[in-house]
């Protein structure tokens, strides 16, 4: 079974928000095995910390 995520963000800067959904390979491909994944705003460029909590909903 695969663990999925749920990614928020925030963007203090623009007020955007946005949730991406990652299974745990995806994560681990794209940030590598960290607890804190950055990630860029799609509007202003800002790095912002990204809010990683476990999907519950699993669809195999
Ligand atoms: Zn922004």
């Amino acid at each position: 079974m695969t663990k999925k995520y749920r990614i928020k963000t925030s963007c203090p800067q623009c007020g955007c928000s946005g949730v991406s959904h990652l299974s745990e390979q995806e994560i681990i491909q794209r940030y590598g095995d960290v607890p804190n994944i950055e990630l860029e705003c799609h509007e202003c460029m800002m790095i912002m910390d990204a809010d990683v909590e476990e999907d519950m909903d699993v669809d195999e």
